[in-house]
């Protein structure tokens, strides 16, 4: 949601989540026809390709221009307090405008939420720099705060469009990003696939179909764990992947309807567990299963 008028600046990461948070669940929308048809049309990577093409040609759109537009973004969360250089380089790197549909490309680089079909949304670029700077400050980094790969091995639920998959990936050492919609994670294939060829070789995102809840036990224990799903508590597999030295930061149920919390937890090189609150936010809801 963009800023209103009556929200001063300045706005300080991280503890201003309350003013700034609210990844809003969009309206829901008509569902596409169902996601499997997608790899049996080999005429579908064509037409998003062209479809791609026309976006960034068409008069008005972004063009070229999505550089200098994409700089501005990272400008403006500069000045609202985002501060790591690595996180801004990466918001800097990745074309948010090719994870979004057409219709909304000329939205793609305010700093608001927008719907990624199928009753989700990507979150405003506020609130993931946030998470992301949050998740960059985990205690195990203590002895390498320079490092180029702060978030290690990394684990994200909610793929969604795979717009902060893309982010984690210039940020971790390898990425898991499991989503539980079929039709997203296949779209999130298509817009990682897209984009690519733009990102440092070393770029190591695996997409993975399932309940996120579950963890990815195959692949732990992770330095860092993110949710883009708020549920009623953290899952304990979450907890039981997580490295001593890693950061989980997962928005949670504050037992009022409608409000979460961001949470932060912890595991210290000792392996206990310390939670933190760091203000309130609003994310789609967190499911069990898949579909
Ligand atoms: N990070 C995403 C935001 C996605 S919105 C992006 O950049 O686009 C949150 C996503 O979490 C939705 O796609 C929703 O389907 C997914 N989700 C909710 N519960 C889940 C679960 N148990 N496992 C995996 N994904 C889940």
């Amino acid at each position: 949601m963009s800023r209103g008028q009556s929200d001063p600046k300045p706005r300080r990461f991280p503890l201003q989540l309350d003013q700034v948070a609210s990844a809003r669940p969009a309206a829901p929308r008509a569902a596409a026809p169902a996601g499997p048809r997608d790899l049996l049309r080999p005429q579908a990577p064509l037409a998003q390709a062209e479809q791609d093409r026309r976006r960034l040609s068409a008069p008005g759109g972004l063009g070229l221009d999505s550089v200098r537009v994409r700089a501005r973004m990272v400008e403006r969360l500069k000045a609202d307090g985002l501060s790591d250089g690595r996180v801004l380089g990466a918001f800097g790197t990745v074309p948010r405008h090719l994870f979004v549909d057409t219709a909304l490309v000329n939205q793609a680089y305010e700093d608001t939420s927008l719907p990624i079909g199928l009753g989700q949304t990507i979150s405003k670029p506020s609130v993931v720099g946030a998470m992301l700077q949050l998740l960059c400050e985990r205690p195990g980094l203590a002895a390498d705060r320079q490092s180029p790969a702060p978030l290690g091995a990394c684990l994200e639920i909610g793929t969604g469009c795979g717009y902060q998959a893309a982010l984690l990936g210039l940020l971790a050492r390898r990425v898991v990003s499991i989503e539980r919609v079929r039709e997203l994670h296949l779209k999130a294939r298509h817009h990682l696939d897209a984009v690519r060829a733009s990102l440092p070789p070393r770029f190591d995102v695996r997409l993975v179909f399932g309940d996120g809840m579950l963890g990815h036990a195959p692949g732990g224990p992770y330095d860092t764990i993110i949710a883009a799903a708020g549920g009623q508590a953290v899952p304990q597999p979450w907890l039981d992947q997580l490295a001593p030295g890693g950061r989980l930061v997962a928005p949670v149920d504050d037992g009022r309807p409608g409000q979460q919390v961001l949470t932060i937890i912890d595991r210290l090189p000792d392996g206990t567990l310390q939670t933190h609150r760091a203000g309130a936010v609003l994310f789609v809801p967190l499911k069990s299963g898949t579909t």
